[in-house]
This record gives structure tokens, C-alpha cells and sequence, in this order.
């Protein structure tokens, strides 16, 4: 229960309202760390109810305690805008009964309108690094008397490169602060470059590992010849399934569009999402997807990184993710907060490797399921036979040239033609009476 936290009244009101009956796992171990004031290393994913679990104990400890005269008190730094504004609002849901005020300042939007912003001083600032750091040049922000600092999606920070802006933020900041780490993983090789001097010796609170996360996520594959194909599949999908909201994924901006222009000629309501896109059309998609005027998103991974939206429950990767990582975070847009999910990868002969390795990984017992009306030519892989019935054994080759079937001759046979063949282990003594010889030498 949230009252055993001794959080703030105007907080668990909000609570109420939001209607979280009891707190989630990262939230039962962060919550009651965070308001001791101690530094935190939190691993746990998207979808977990991390954004509350920094959110309420910091939320807290600025209620309760009286504000410095100038400056921003706590800073949220975040890879991508739409995981920006995502948790902006989160803070307007949780803070909705306080006075606390927040600036929302990432790319995409005024300069101008982001430096006024910052002149009515509001208490939390939520940004992504590189704008930040644009406002910073200008001497904008004031962070001499932060008082929380949290970094989200740390590992995600690094992979894009923006350790260095971090770092820069980071050193202008209040060293006497309270500072809160949260990444997917926690053996990100630049991770401990990264926080090295930044928190004060931090606590780990280590939530279960990618392998054991979604459970309640089925995870199935079908397989596909090509592209072509799998458009085809896709649709299928989306006209034969049942479901509320679906998550399309594909790896590159043009497969987004192309699969984008099929679906929508098929009648699907559908959006696509993707980096190339101006900030107000993103939200603009974001906006009819919430709203349910559209029920399919197409999307690349970075445009949808940490996007949250309520029932979803169909992920369809239609290109598989490029690692374990990547498929966890995707998969991870169903089955939020404990609800049922289903995820299906569109596999091509070239993914095949790539989705053997991912399942088992993360141990994930992929369901092959077969689309009997969309049936294409690939199965998946040949059975190899390795015994000695193998196609490659004497008998074998003889019955394929009995049916005149060409059958490939080794170099390394052809040469060996009409030697004798030698004992393939050599052996001194002669064998057994039981038929095997001996392995050790007799002295
Ligand atoms: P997050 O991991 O912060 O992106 O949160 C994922 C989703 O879970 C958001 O839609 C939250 O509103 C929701 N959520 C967070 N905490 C709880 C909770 N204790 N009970 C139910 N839903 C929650």
C-alpha cells in the first residue's frame, strides 16, 4: 500500500485519483531509499512504474521541505522527447495537487519560449541533454542549488552517444544533491565511467533481470520469405487479431513509411512514427494513438524509445530487434503493469539466427505459429541429420546416383582414390578380444 510510505498527502491524493491500488515492485524498493536521501543505482525497465518511483520520494522531499531562494531543485535528464514529455506527464498527474511547477525542455520546441520558461523558476526540470546543454551556453539555468538529480534511461544515454553532454550538465550541478540513476542494465560497459563522481556511494537496488521480466508477454514468431510478405502478414494480423492498441516495429525510416503506405491502402487506422518526422507531428500521431482515432503505430526503435501508452496489447516486430536489449524494450510497450500481451516477430531466413540467439538469451520458448491462408515458401531452417543415415553417408549418395541425382565428390576424396584407407586412431596394440583396443600404450 502507498500509505506505508508516510509520502506526502497531496501525493497519495493523486495516487488515489490515478488509481494505483498498490505500489509496483521497483516502487516498494526505491520509494522509502530515495526519501532517506540516499543516492540510488536502479536497474529496471520501461513499463516497471520507475517515472513514479522517482518521482514520489523527490515529489516528497520538496513538499516537505522549504524551497532554496533561487534555482532550479531537481533536474530529469532523459535520452529522447518523447520520453520527455512522457514523464512530464507523469509529474503533472503526480504533483496535480501541490504547487510545484515544472519546464519541459527538449528539441523540437522554441528557444525563446524554453529561456521564458526558465525565468518563472520553476522547481523540476525535465530534458533531454543536447537542448539542455544549448540553454546551459547560454547561461540560462541555474542548477547551483539542485537538490535532486535523476538520470533516466542512463544505458540508452550512453548507446547515443550523449554521455559527454551529461557529464558537462553534470558538473554544473549542485555537488551537494541527492542523485538517482536508473538504466535498463547495469553492466552497460560506460556506465561506470559515467557515474564515476557522480553519485555519493550509491545504493544498488538490482529488480529482476531482462530474462525474467514479461512473463505475461506471449511471445510468438511466424515466418516470412520477404518484406513483401510480411506486409502481407502484418495486415493479416491486424484484420484477424483481437486487440485495443498495436505497436508496429521496424528498423530503418523507410521500411516505417513503405509499411506505413500499405497498411493505410488496406484500410488499417494507422500512424507512423519515426525520427525524420517534425516534433508536432510526432505528438500530433501521439495525440490520435492516445485518443484511440488511430489503433496501429508504425514505428523505428529510437522514435518509440520509453513511449507509454495505455493498451497496448499487440507488438508486431516486423523487422526482429537488432539485440536481446532492444527486443525486451519493445515487447516491453505490451504487458505494461501486469496486463496480458502479445508479441509476434516476422522472421525471414536472415533473422533466423538473430531470433535463435535473442530466445535464448533472454530464454524466451518463441511459439512458431502458421498463418495457413499466408503461407509462403520458407519454413524455417532444414532439419540437418547428423547420424549415419545422414545425406551425406556411402548408402545415402548411392541411392541419389541409383536416381541420377548429381552428388558432390570431396576434393579430398577424389584424391584419395584407389589408396588404402588409414585407421583413423593408431593404435599399437592390437584390439581386444571385446573388439576395442586399448588407449594407453603398454610400457
Ligand atoms: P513507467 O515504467 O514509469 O513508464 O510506468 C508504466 C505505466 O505504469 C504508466 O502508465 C504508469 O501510469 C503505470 N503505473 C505506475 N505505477 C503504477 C502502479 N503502482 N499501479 C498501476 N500502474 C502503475
Amino acid at each position: 500500500m502507498f500509505s506505508e510510505f508516510d509520502l506526502d498527502k497531496r501525493l497519495l491524493k493523486a495516487i488515489d485519483k490515478l488509481g494505483f491500488e498498490k505500489p509496483t515492485p521497483v516502487q516498494t524498493e526505491t520509494i522509502p531509499r530515495a526519501m532517506d536521501h540516499k543516492d540510488l543505482l536502479v536497474s529496471s525497465e520501461t513499463g516497471s512504474g520507475k517515472t513514479a518511483a522517482f518521482l514520489l520520494p523527490t515529489l516528497h522531499q520538496m513538499l516537505v521541505k522549504a524551497a532554496p531562494e533561487s534555482g532550479s531543485r531537481m533536474l530529469i535528464l532523459l535520452p529522447t522527447r518523447e520520453l520527455a514529455r512522457q514523464v512530464m506527464t507523469h509529474f503533472k498527474q503526480l504533483a496535480e495537487f501541490t504547487h510545484l511547477k515544472f519546464a519541459l525542455i527538449c528539441g523540437g520546441e522554441t528557444f525563446k519560449f524554453q529561456r521564458a520558461m526558465f525565468r518563472k523558476n520553476p522547481e523540476v526540470i525535465i530534458a533531454t541533454p543536447g537542448r539542455l546543454l544549448e540553454h546551459i551556453e547560454h547561461g540560462t539555468p541555474d542548477f547551483s542549488e539542485l537538490e535532486f538529480l535523476v538520470l533516466d534511461e542512463a544505458d540508452r544515454m550512453l548507446d547515443m552517444g550523449l554521455s559527454d553532454d551529461v557529464l558537462r550538465i553534470v558538473s554544473g550541478c549542485n555537488t551537494d544533491r541527492q542523485t538517482l540513476l536508473f538504466s535498463a542494465t547495469l553492466n552497460h560497459r560506460g556506465l561506470t565511467n559515467m557515474m564515476a563522481g557522480m553519485l555519493r556511494e550509491p545504493e544498488t537496488i538490482r529488480l529482476n533481470t531482462v530474462r525474467e521480466q514479461h512473463q505475461n508477454i506471449r511471445q510468438q514468431i511466424v515466418v516470412a520469405d520477404d518484406s513483401l510478405h510480411k506486409g502481407r502478414l502484418t495486415d493479416w494480423l491486424l484484420t484477424n487479431e483481437t486487440f485495443a492498441k498495436a505497436m508496429i516495429f521496424t528498423n530503418t525510416r523507410i521500411q516505417a513509411d513503405k509499411l506505413g503506405s500499405y497498411l493505410r491502402s488496406k484500410g488499417q487506422r494507422m500512424g507512423v512514427l519515426h525520427g525524420d518526422m517534425e516534433q508536432d507531428e510526432r505528438n500530433r500521431i501521439m495525440q490520435l494513438l492516445r485518443q484511440g482515432i488511430i489503433n496501429v503505430l508504425v514505428a523505428t526503435d529510437v522514435a518509440a524509445r520509453g513511449i507509454d501508452v495505455k493498451g497496448v496489447d499487440l507488438v508486431i516486430n516486423f523487422d526482429m530487434a537488432r539485440s536481446g536489449k532492444e527486443h525486451v524494450h519493445r515487447i516491453g510497450r505490451t504487458g505494461r503493469a501486469g496486463e496480458e500481451g502479445l508479441a509476434i516477430c516476422l522472421i525471414n531466413p536472415q533473422e533466423w539466427n538473430l531470433m535463435s540467439s535473442i530466445g535464448r538469451y533472454l530464454r524466451i520458448d518463441f511459439e512458431q505459429r502458421t498463418i495457413e491462408s499466408q503461407l509462403g515458401k520458407y519454413k524455417g531452417p532444414q532439419k540437418t541429420k547428423t547420424s549415419g543415415k545422414a545425406a551425406g553417408s556411402k548408402k545415402a549418395k548411392q541411392k541419389k546416383k541409383d536416381k541420377g541425382v548429381k552428388v558432390k565428390t570431396r576434393l579430398r576424396d577424389k584424391k584419395n582414390i584407389g589408396k588404402r584407407r588409414k585407421p583413423a586412431v593408431k593404435v599399437e596394440d592390437k584390439p581386444t578380444p571385446s573388439g576395442f583396443a586399448p588407449l594407453m600404450k603398454k610400457k
